[in-house]
């Protein structure tokens, strides 16, 4: 299968890395269209087909993948409307783009599938949640999904949780970036260095995903664990404090 990319920004480039590392698509099988030439550098590097022509990419490839900016979309799906066929499969992240949107822009049955992706797939840590459109065959969607498993966590639901994944997910990362800053401001104004601070601060946030998504547990239940411990840590420091000499 060939996947080409519309738009070979920030993200283009984080899937297309995801892709390659994990040995989902070869370089070779993929293709990425942009006007800028310095950021379709990026992908050449890669060894990754590169064009400035939208439609060229779209005739080449078997899954396009719009990545492009949301207020561009509907230029773009005019542009390469005529070219597109119901073999191939077409998926957007655009954020707050709708399926319908889409299908009545592309031929009559195309596979149009959305997803919301976050931040974090820059970094192989992402969360998505992927919503299938009317005209998906079998295993279209569970195809979608492996190739965004590369880039972290992905889900396959429904296009009426995309507002819910948006807010939550999507933005999720301003809400984390804000309480490694307090927390960071914390441990400075306790006489800490600031970069050591940060760096505790983001790898307790780490830490604290880590093991909620690798034991399972409610994270209510983490925090009542964590308090004991913190109790018991109480009691031998008391303990400690007492037995010294004065
Ligand atoms: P970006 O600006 O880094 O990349 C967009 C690229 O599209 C640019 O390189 C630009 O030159 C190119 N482009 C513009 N017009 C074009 C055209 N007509 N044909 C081909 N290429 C064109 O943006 P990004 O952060 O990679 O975001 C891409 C999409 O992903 C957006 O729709 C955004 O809503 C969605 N998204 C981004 C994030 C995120 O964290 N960055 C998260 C979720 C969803």
């Amino acid at each position: 299968m060939s996947v080409g990319f519309i738009g070979a920004g920030r993200m283009a480039q984080a899937l297309s890395r995801g892709f390659i590392s994990k040995g989902i698509v070869k370089p070779q099988k993929m293709m990425a269209s942009d006007q800028s030439e310095s950021i379709l550098d990026f992908m050449k590097k890669q060894g990754v087909s590169t064009t400035n022509c939208n439609i060229e990419l779209v005739e080449r490839c078997d899954l396009v993948v719009m990545a492009v900016k949301p207020h561009l979309v509907a230029d773009v799906l005019q542009e390469i409307s005529d070219f597109f066929t119901t073999d191939k499969m077409f998926v957007s992240i655009a954020a707050g783009v709708p399926l319908e949107v889409l299908e009545t822009n592309l031929p009559e049955e195309t596979r149009v599938l959305r997803a919301m992706p976050n931040t974090a797939c820059l970094v192989h840590a992402g969360a998505t949640v992927i919503a299938p459109g009317k005209f998906v065959r079998n295993g279209d969607a569970s195809l979608v999904q492996k190739l965004f498993q590369t880039v972290g966590l992905c889900y396959v639901g429904t296009e009426d949780q995309l507002d819910a994944v948006t807010g939550l997910s999507g933005s999720g990362p301003a809400y984390a970036f804000a309480t490694i800053e307090s927390l960071a401001d914390g441990g400075v104004k306790m006489g800490l260095p600031r970069d050591m601070a940060t760096k505790l601060a983001a790898q307790t946030l780490f830490g604290a995903a880590k093991m909620v998504l690798e034991s399972g547990k409610h994270p209510g239940q983490a925090n009542e664990e964590q308090k004991s411990e913190e109790m018991k840590m109480e009691k031998v420091e008391k303990k400690v404090k007492m037995s010294s000499p004065q």
